[in-house]
């Protein structure tokens, strides 16, 4: 009896990694590829999946409270770790960086965040702007503080949200990105993490002009493709040199090149895409938009 206990355990616990592990066996290529991802993962065939194309003669103008930024000029990047799909840059810090405003209703936690590019510096981006692509595209994963975790958000319409940024090639190399690029080579081999000897703020990562997006509705870019995020996808973009590009390239999945780490566009099924105007508003609304529905009202609109 003892020992079907143990074996009812031992099962018990093969399930549980087994469960652990989903959404890990994907690629984007051959059989594991984007086109075959619906057949594992049922919401990667939904009708509100990313990423997408932004025609930008094809959206919709509104006016938006400000994005209010906490806690990004804290230094609080810690490790970064090939995941044998990307590179996901994390973090520890009590106080963590939030975002509220623009489209988002309520404060969302920053979880994490990764990147995807090319082969070439010609391709790369998930997102594309009139058919456009760009060498690489960040984004930042942050989950609604309504929810205790990334997991749970994930199980609620406005559970999660992606702040993302594209890149664009650049003459120079990009000074806030040596140091963090220095360390990837570190971290060539999948399921390789470095620890950063000096933590990286956010800001340092980011454009300094933040004010301008467009925003839709979709999902997560990779298995299980749950469809819970608000996209805010930056009109200013990032820069970096082809030598910074390259040193992403060299990095590897657990049997090959790990390069071309990005989803075709999808279907807008009729979506729409929104871009907005700045809304003017006192000082003392700016500082806390959402505090309160008198403040918005405070904000012209
Ligand atoms: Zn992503």
């Amino acid at each position: 009896m003892n020992e079907l206990i143990h074996l009812t355990l031992i099962i018990v616990a093969l399930a549980d990694s087994i469960i652990t592990v989903r959404g890990q066996d994907f690629g984007y290529e051959g059989e594991e590829g984007p086109e075959h991802w619906g057949q594992k993962y049922e919401h990667c065939v939904g009708k509100h999946q990313s990423p997408i194309n932004i025609d930008e003669h094809n959206v919709e103008e509104v006016v938006m409270l400000p994005l209010l930024y906490e806690n990004f000029e804290t230094e609080s990047i810690l490790s970064a770790t090939n995941n044998g799909h990307t590179v996901q840059l994390r973090f520890e810090s009590s106080d963590a960086p939030s975002v509220t405003g623009g489209p988002l209703l309520g404060e969302y936690q920053f979880a994490q965040m990764h990147f995807h590019w090319g082969a070439n510096d010609e391709e790369g981006s998930e997102n594309k702007i009139n058919n456009q692509s760009f060498p690489m595209e960040l984004h930042l994963l942050f989950y609604s503080s309504s929810y205790g975790s990334v997991k749970e958000a994930s199980e609620h319409p406005d559970g999660l949200c992606v702040m993302a940024f594209l890149y664009r090639k650049s003459l120079e190399d990009n000074p806030n990105y040596v140091e963090l690029i220095t360390l990837l080579p570190q971290v060539n081999d999948a399921g390789h993490s470095v620890t950063l000897e000096k933590p990286i703020t956010l800001n340092k990562l980011l454009p300094e002009n933040r004010k301008f997006y467009y925003t839709y509705g979709g999902s997560l870019t990779t298995p299980p493709c749950t469809e819970v995020v608000t996209w805010i996808e930056f009109k200013d973009t990032i820069p970096l040199s082809h030598e910074q590009l390259e040193t992403f390239r060299h990095l590897r999945t657990a049997n090959s090149v790990l390069v071309r780490n990005f989803r075709p566009p999808q279907n807008l099924h009729g979506r729409i895409i929104r871009t907005n105007k700045d809304a003017v508003c006192n000082d003392a609304a700016f500082k806390n938009p959402w505090q309160n529905n008198q403040n918005q009202q405070r904000c012209r609109l």
